[in-house]
């Protein structure tokens, strides 16, 4: 369940459209699995990421920076903010695991696996592995950011993969859900309804 978090609903500092419509969807999905995995974006003040700490630049600029292009956004889910927190309604008690992502000042991670120089993993690997997990499900935000990086480096890293789709809502820059949709098309990533899931169990 990635990235459930009061900045990317609507009214947060990154919202993406009707972001909030995933928190019932995912609250009834969660009940189909032993094994959730709850993902934040937690950034520290003053991250890479964030349009204010480029003067001249706005959000949605892209630059480029160590490890190749970078998309600016608004400040968003600073850690121990209000806005990094999962959005209230958000209801998955048996979750195992919390894993906070973009930690680091100076890399940004859409992906729950790596963050976005390709290399700096964030263990989630290691600790589906070390569950015999081998087969990944993922909803939540945004579908053109987070959730595709996570599904890209999970094929990469040998999991099957699916997407629920109806349980995603994407931000769509610059052609990004597009790019998305193509991108799962071409690495085999299923992408079903949350309903199909419900009813085979
Ligand atoms: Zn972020």
């Amino acid at each position: 369940m990635v990235d459930i978090q009061n900045d990317f609903c609507p009214s947060g500092a990154l919202a993406v459209p009707r972001g909030d419509e995933v928190v019932p969807i995912v609250n009834q999905l969660a009940e189909n699995f032993k094994n959730v995995v709850l993902t934040q974006d937690w950034h520290p003040p003053g991250h890479l990421s964030f349009a204010s700490s480029h003067p001249g630049r706005s959000p949605y600029d892209t630059i480029t920076v160590a490890y190749g292009p970078q998309i600016l956004w608004p400040d968003h889910c600073v850690q121990g903010t209000p806005g990094a927190v999962f959005h209230d309604a958000l209801r998955i008690p048996h979750a195992g695991l919390i894993l906070r992502k973009g930690i680091h000042r100076s890399i940004d991670s859409y992906s729950t696996f790596y963050e976005n120089d390709r290399t700096t993993p964030t263990g989630l690997t290691g600790y589906l592995r070390d569950r015999g997990i081998t087969r990944v499900f993922l909803a939540g935000l945004a579908l053109d950011f987070c959730v595709r990086y996570s599904a890209e480096d999970a094929v990469r890293e040998g999991f099957a993969v699916v997407v629920i789709e109806d349980a995603c809502r994407g931000i769509d820059v610059q052609g990004s859900v597009a790019a998305t949709r193509s991108s799962f098309a071409a690495l085999g990533v299923a992408c079903i309804k949350a309903g199909a899931l419900a009813a085979t169990g």
